[in-house]
């Protein structure tokens, strides 16, 4: 054999790793699901919503502004139906709706969408879908859909949040078509803005099963640098002491509330950054597919330095 097949392919690689924090992974397209799921992730992290709609070619709202609401529904129906299905009954968080509008305006009833300076400081995320409650309701109607179907597997994750009343309307947009949250459903949000790592005591109150960080967004807005601008792109680090300052806030309080936390922005397949979250006690690390068996084995190393650490320290006393 050559020597590139003896470096890659050592039995010990290919043994499963196990591990007490939860590895879980991030589906962009259901197309993508079984590939995610032999991975092995104990269940999906991010389930993101905007390739479902893109892939129609239609923007969400012109199923609703044309009566077609039931469409809509059936069309988010059969592409969750393809995640929960595989995980099952592994966790899938669907996240709803996070729309910038630069992206949808090139859909089918997306012309009118508002051009903006600062699409990602903008008309996204929740803050979008509490304007256009229609999309909002139509998604988790879907989701009522599926969970009536078996698929309790399903949970649910609000993007962007920013103040906590966002949370409680979304909540009770859920129940009143017939979701309830934490009771029926697991509810939870994405820690993506700085507002919500500083008040996230607030949101607990209100009510939450977990939090994940996306440390995509979170970093950009932390340090003020826009992720999709190259001439500011070299700033940009998710391991900054400011971003790493707000997760760990989050961690301690969410743990102090018994609130699961969660990681499924990139940060959460650098190795320096899972050890950190290791060490502050994060419930689950979700990568993408290809970094999922990576990922896990730096998990397993992380949790293996923290018991030799305690044990040292309990040895020398
Ligand atoms: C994030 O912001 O880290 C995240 C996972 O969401 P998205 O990349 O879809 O904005
Ligand atoms: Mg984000």
């Amino acid at each position: 054999s050559t020597k590139k097949e003896e470096v890659e392919a050592p039995a010990l690689s290919q043994a499963p790793v196990l591990t007490v924090t939860e590895v879980k992974v991030n589906v962009s397209m259901v197309e993508a699901a079984q590939k995610a799921a032999a991975t092995g992730a104990d269940g999906v992290g991010l389930l993101r919503t905007e390739h479902m709609m893109l892939a129609t070619g239609v923007h969400p709202k012109k199923y609703i502004k044309d009566g077609n609401e039931a469409e809509l529904i059936n069309i988010l129906v059969e592409n969750i139906l393809k995640v929960v299905d595989v995980f099952y009954p592994r966790p899938v968080w669907y996240r709803t709706l996070d729309a910038p509008t630069d992206e949808f305006k090139t859909l089918d009833g997306g012309q009118d969408e508002p051009y903006e300076h600062n699409p990602m400081l903008g008309w996204r995320g929740i803050r979008r879908e509490l304007d256009e409650p229609e999309i909002l309701k139509a998604e988790f109607k879907a989701i009522k859909k599926l969970h009536e179907q078996g698929y309790t597997n399903v949970g649910i994750m609000i993007p962007l949040v920013q103040h906590p009343d966002e949370l409680k309307e979304a909540k009770k947009i859920a129940e009143e078509v017939g979701l309830k949250p934490q009771k029926d459903i697991e509810f939870g949000i994405m820690v993506e803005t700085p507002a919500a790592a500083l008040i996230i005591e607030d949101f607990i109150d209100v009510g939450i099963d977990f939090v994940s960080f996306g440390t995509n967004d979170l970093t950009q807005y932390t340090l003020a640098i826009d992720r999709n601008n190259e001439h500011v792109a070299g700033l940009y680090s998710e391991g900054h002491p400011a971003v790493l300052k707000l997760i760990e806030r989050v961690i301690k309080k969410c743990e102090a509330a018994g609130v699961k936390t969660s990681i499924c922005g990139q940060a959460g397949s650098i190795p320096k950054i899972v050890e950190k979250l290791v060490e502050l006690g994060i419930s689950s690390v979700s990568a993408n597919t290809d970094a999922v068996n990576e990922v896990r084995r730096t998990v397993a190393r992380s949790e293996q330095k923290l018991l030799l650490k305690a044990a040292r320290k309990l040895v020398k006393e």
